[in-house]
């Protein structure tokens, strides 16, 4: 880290997928300012309030700085040994899977790559996963079972160059504020574009769009599959497109073609004349973006949701073309990173799969490792699960907190105090998560961090360190590396970030020998030196050859019509659309969705250090539809006693026509730390989608009475 007088560092902003660059200035130890970087093709300057407040969260006073063992300060030796003679007596009695780590789209991929090379390739198992599952496991299961591949097939720039944006399952202008705006400068360049917001919600961003469609919740699918049947109709398909690039688009058909307006209208809850304008507007449009999120993938239908979605963009040719394309948008700043690395139970490193012998062949080979798992890991839910079980028996949490994020939290909280082992690397002192840990390891937050992330559209960002550690604290990959070294693993001498990232860049090259389908490649930065590393700029994937200087161009993929399929073609997949599993009953009546609000960020340990962060909002608070409060007596601010199948908690009202009769809305932020604690994942069953293993956390049957 810089010493000198108005130091400048670039790096990335800590929090969404947009992955906006911003600039430190640095005097001395102290980053004295911050604004967004004018170059970053992210954001072209541009920040939001988080990112803007970025400086206001470095809170030293609520810093993890030394490691401990059972609440007493110790060595970093002492507490290396302790992690590291744990982990291998549980192995040595009960096998490679009776451990487990559980870890975060807040790491940088070099630490998400000693990760998962830790625990598949030396520990044996495939028992990592991130809360990255939590976020856009099913448009990874969607794209890999299309694509052959798990690609995202848009860029940003598509956005100025499109007709039509479909934002579904998704609240941008305040989840991916800078994305939002660019939107919105785009169709005030061109005012032909429109914006078609699905959400059962009156969103901030529903407010702004030329058509809102208040869907019944979790009626997604249906929606698109009424739009293919609708377009099918009106003989609006590419069939060369279909013919030349596709397979299994009859069998998708056949089932959208039950979806006509009437059906959709009714299962939906929008109606017919709503149905037509948004149907006409995408059969007229030449392009057409659907971009989507948590509202399609936090589902136990949420793969088929993005089958549904995908389906559409392949039967129209509108996808990996300049203005088109299924654009699923990840929610933390380096979930794309942990995808690429195979930080997710399913997946090996740089894109290849664990049932696949030769790609696990090629990593083991590549690693020099003892050991590489053939069956998948514990995903997320299991993990709770096996940990409860006894199956698993030590667990080492890295840079998140499920005790607020994971559903059905009372379980969780059970599971981690029956776990016989618990490590904590986290920066900050105090957590739900923390108050479980045996060993608590200090890891270093972001400004100090240093590696890269990647964004939701595929570019690579360097994430500096703009200043030294603080205390004792070190980085999550010197952690697990120092931890590997203890347990008696080669493989893990690395001094620096660098040799991690070129590593992992090799990596990904030397697996694509043979395959050239294949589109995930950065071998291109396998050959930096280190002066290139340290002054890598924003670079989209692939990138098969050396880059030259400068922020790179886009890399559109797909665009020749290949895909990464065995059969060179797309897939698409008949959905049958679902209801939610977690009903309403009797009991229950009342439908809880749950999600982000605009200035905090997931479990507040950093934006709840920022006063500026809370003057809109200081306290949670559960959106109720007026006809609802009368119904049960409920007034602005009034506490709420808040009930479900599997917990309780009070929280304010706020009595708001933004959320439909019957529904009500939580943010997912306030929990056991604040003085107000409102963990919404009480209220949530642990029911996952059976092939993302992604919890259903926007729906719930809720009942609520005064307090
Ligand atoms: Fe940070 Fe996302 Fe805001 Fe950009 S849009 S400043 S990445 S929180």
């Amino acid at each position: 880290p810089p010493k000198a007088t108005n130091a400048l560092v670039q790096s990335t902003c800590a929090y969404c997928g947009v992955g906006c660059g911003v600039d430190i200035t640095i005097n001395g130890e102290q980053a004295t300012s911050l604004t967004g970087s004018p170059e970053h093709p992210a954001n072209f300057g541009r920040l939001c309030v988080k990112g803007t407040h970025l400086l206001d969260t470095v809170d030293i006073t609520n810093r993890l700085l030394v490691p401990e063992i059972a609440g007493e300060q110790v060595s970093w030796d002492t507490a290396i040994s302790k992690v590291a003679g744990e982990f291998n007596k549980i192995i040595k009695q009960h096998g490679p899977d009776s451990v487990a780590f559980y870890v975060s789209g807040q790491l940088l991929t070099e630490d998400y790559y000693v990760a998962n090379k830790l625990m598949k390739g030396y520990i044996g198992s495939a028992n990592i996963d991130t809360n990255s599952r939590l976020c856009m496991s099913s448009a990874v299961s969607a794209y890999k079972r299309a694509f052959g591949e798990d690609v995202v097939p848009c860029d940003y720039q598509d956005l100025e160059h499109t007709d039509l944006i479909v934002l579904i399952g998704s609240n941008a202008a305040w989840t991916h504020p800078v994305l939002f705006q660019r939107m919105q400068r785009a169709k005030q360049i061109n005012p032909a574009c429109q914006l078609v917001v699905v959400d059962p919600r009156r969103t901030a961003t529903a407010e702004s769009a030329e058509q809102h469609l208040a869907i019944n919740p979790g009626t997604d699918a249906a929606l698109y599959n009424g739009l293919l049947n609708f377009l099918a109709e009106h003989e609006a398909l590419d069939k060369a497109y279909i013919n030349d690039n596709t397979q299994g688009f009859d069998e998708a058909l056949a089932e959208a073609s039950h979806w006509d307006m009437a059906k959709v209208s009714q299962f939906c809850g929008v109606s017919q004349a709503q149905l037509q304008d948004f149907y006409q507007l995408f059969l007229r449009s030449k392009k057409a973006i659907s971009m989507y999120s948590m509202g399609i993938n936090q589902s136990t239908s949420g793969v088929d949701k993005c089958h549904a979605i995908i389906n559409v963009h392949l039967a129209t040719g509108k996808i990996a073309s300049l203005g088109s394309g299924p654009f699923s948008i990840t929610g933390q700043p380096n979930a794309m990173g942990g995808r690429e690395v195979g930080g997710l139970a399913n997946q090996l490193a740089a894109h290849m799969d664990i049932e696949n012998p030769a790609h696990r062949d090629l990593v083991q080979t590549f690693w020099q490792s003892p050991h590489i798992p053939t069956e998948q890991g514990a995903k997320a839910v299991d993990m709770i699960e096996q940990m409860q079980s006894g199956k698993i028996k030590a667990v080492w949490v890295m840079a998140t907190n499920p005790l607020v994020s994971l559903p059905d939290h009372n379980q969780v909280a059970k599971a981690f105090e029956q776990c016989e082992f618990v490590v904590v690397s986290d920066c900050v002192a105090d957590n739900d998560t923390l108050a479980y840990a045996d060993v608590k390891l200090p890891a270093t937050p972001w400004l100090e961090k240093n590696g890269t992330v990647t964004n939701s559209e595929r570019r690579i960002s360097r994430q500096r360190g703009a200043l030294a550690p603080a205390g004792q604290a070190k980085h999550d990959w010197q952690i697990m590396s120092l931890v590997a070294q203890k347990m008696g693993f080669s493989g893990f001498d690395y001094q620096h970030p660098y040799q991690v990232f070129t590593e992992f860049a090799a990596l990904s090259g030397y697996q694509n020998a043979g395959d050239s389908k294949r589109v995930f490649d950065m071998s291109g930065l396998a050959r930096l030196t280190l002066a290139e590393y340290e002054q890598l700029q924003p670079v989209q994937w692939p990138i098969k050859g050396p880059i030259k200087a400068g922020v790179q161009k886009s890399a559109r993929v797909f665009a020749d019509g290949q895909f990464a399929t065995v059969s060179g073609k797309a897939k698409f997949f008949a959905v049958t659309p679902q209801l939610p599993q977690q009903k309403v009953s009797k009991a229950y009546s009342l439908v809880l969705n749950s999600g982000r609000y605009r200035d905090q960020w997931h479990t507040m340990t950093r934006t709840g250090a920022a006063s500026a962060l809370t003057q809109h909002l200081a306290k949670p608070y559960i959106a109720v539809n007026p006809q609802d409060a009368i119904k049960l007596g409920l007034t602005e601010h009034q506490i709420a006693h808040v009930q479900s199948q599997t917990g309780e908690l009070f929280v304010p009202v706020q009595v708001t026509d933004t959320v439909n009769f019957g529904e009500c809305f939580m943010p997912i932020h306030w929990n056991g730390q604040f003085s107000s604690n409102a963990t919404v994942s009480t209220l949530y069953n642990a029911v996952v989608d059976p092939i993302s293993g992604q919890p259903e956390l926007k729906h719930t049957g809720i009942a609520i009475e005064k307090a």
